[in-house]
């Protein structure tokens, strides 16, 4: 088969990969995102807080994306059915958008930039010579040359991995995660409600439009097996011991089908190697109770495409600024890690959780500005 030339090619069509390629297009690059599926990814994160928003409406796209966002402004935290603080966003408030919309809001305006989509494919084999990605072989037999090469494929990354790029992944393991989409309720119309219990339960309800809510349970494994075999009797009998002002919701729970997920941080030595580098889930992931994995992605992706336009096809000086603009990134990366692992470490305990909550990470992340939105409430 012949062999395409690009100037970058990324790897993965979710939000790192689609945001990077329409930034690279609308500069002049010509750029192929590869896809092993067979179109944008069609689930993941809601929550869009201030500095991913900020970065949006740097690159004119913030009024697309609101248009159909559900905006709120305050979560309200409960601990053994006490309210015991308010984290609130001043200003505009952060934006709840299913991931498939905002990424296809995105992936939408990649084609008027002249962005190539390659679905259902994927790396079979990288060819390097001189500490560079020269090729990439695809499954489906296609050859891509490219100046650039961005693993953008998500926490398994098959990029991070023919990079030989050591990566560490720490599973939560007493929190396994279950979430499912109901009809919308008034409490959480009206809040967002995130409840905590002693026995190391979490639940988390908020609008996901105007029809629809989505219900995040978090419960210890031991607890899973049992409750998610005896049915939805056995979950409500337990969410009804620490989610007090969200019962209109329990009704709806009864038909809704509990999706699993398995959540992790990964950490990873080194984010670029020659002319590739790493991005989005690929480099980094965080406890999703911090809400900030997009913010920072999109900003690693503004840096990226910075970095590769000023590099002007140059492998040489690509991997000078990969390592000087773009690695750094590690330690707000880390700071981040830090801080999911902290709040899920804390969160069955009142006080320690208290204790580690850090209002501006949460609402304003590595850009914080003005401490001091979190609101200490007195037990009911
Ligand atoms: C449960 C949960 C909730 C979250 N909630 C929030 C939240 O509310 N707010 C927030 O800001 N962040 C949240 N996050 C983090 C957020 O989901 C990530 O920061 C974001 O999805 C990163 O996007 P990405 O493009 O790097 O990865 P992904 O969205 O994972 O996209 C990777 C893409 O690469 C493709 N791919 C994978 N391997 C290959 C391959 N070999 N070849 C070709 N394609 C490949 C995949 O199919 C996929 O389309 C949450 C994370 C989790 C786990």
């Amino acid at each position: 088969m012949a062999t395409t030339s690009c100037d970058v090619a990324i790897v993965g069509a979710g939000l790192g990969g689609c945001f990077l390629a329409l930034l690279l297009g609308r500069r002049g690059q010509r750029v192929v995102v590869i896809e092993q599926g067979a179109s944008i990814p069609s689930a993941g994160a809601d929550f869009l807080k201030p500095p991913g928003l900020r970065v949006l409406a740097r690159h004119g796209l913030a009024d697309l994306v609101e248009r159909h966002g559900l905006r709120r402004d305050t979560i309200r935290y409960y601990h053994d059915g006490d309210p015991i603080q308010e984290c609130r966003f001043p200003g505009e408030g952060f934006l709840i958008r299913p991931y498939r919309e905002l990424v296809e809001l995105i992936y939408t305006s990649c084609a008027m930039e002249g962005v190539e989509f390659w679905f259902d494919t994927t790396i079979d084999g990288v060819t390097t010579g001189e500490g560079h990605v020269e090729e990439l072989t695809l499954s489906d037999g296609r050859r891509l040359r490219a100046g650039a090469v961005i693993g953008a494929d998500g926490t398994r990354s098959a990029v991070r991995e023919a990079l030989g790029i050591e990566q560490s992944t720490m599973p939560y393991e007493r929190l396994l995660m279950r979430v499912a989409t109901v009809p919308l309720s008034a409490s959480v119309a009206q809040l967002n409600r995130m409840y905590f219990s002693s026995g190391g339960w979490l639940a988390y309800l908020y609008p996901i439009n105007r029809e629809e809510a989505r219900v995040f349970v978090g419960l210890p494994p031991e607890d899973d097996k049992e409750i998610f075999q005896d049915g939805i009797p056995a979950l409500l009998d337990e969410l009804k011991k620490f989610v007090t002002d969200s019962s209109d919701v329990f009704n709806s729970l009864q038909p809704a089908a509990w999706q699993r997920i398995k959540v992790s941080s990964l950490r990873v030595e080194s984010y670029h190697k020659g002319n590739a580098a790493l991005l989005g889930s690929a480099a980094f992931a965080c406890h999703p109770m911090t809400g900030m994995g997009m913010s920072y992605t999109l900003r690693d992706a503004e840096i990226l495409a910075e970095v590769v336009c000023a590099a002007d096809g140059d492998p040489e000086l690509l991997d000078r600024l990969l390592s000087a603009r773009y690695e750094p990134r590690r330690n707000a990366h880390r700071q981040l890690i830090d801080y999911g692992d902290a709040l899920a470490a804390a969160f069955h305990d009142r006080s320690a959780y208290l204790a580690a909550f850090r209002p501006d990470l949460h609402v304003f992340g590595e850009a914080a500005a003005s401490p001091g939105p979190a609101q200490a409430l007195q037990p009911a």
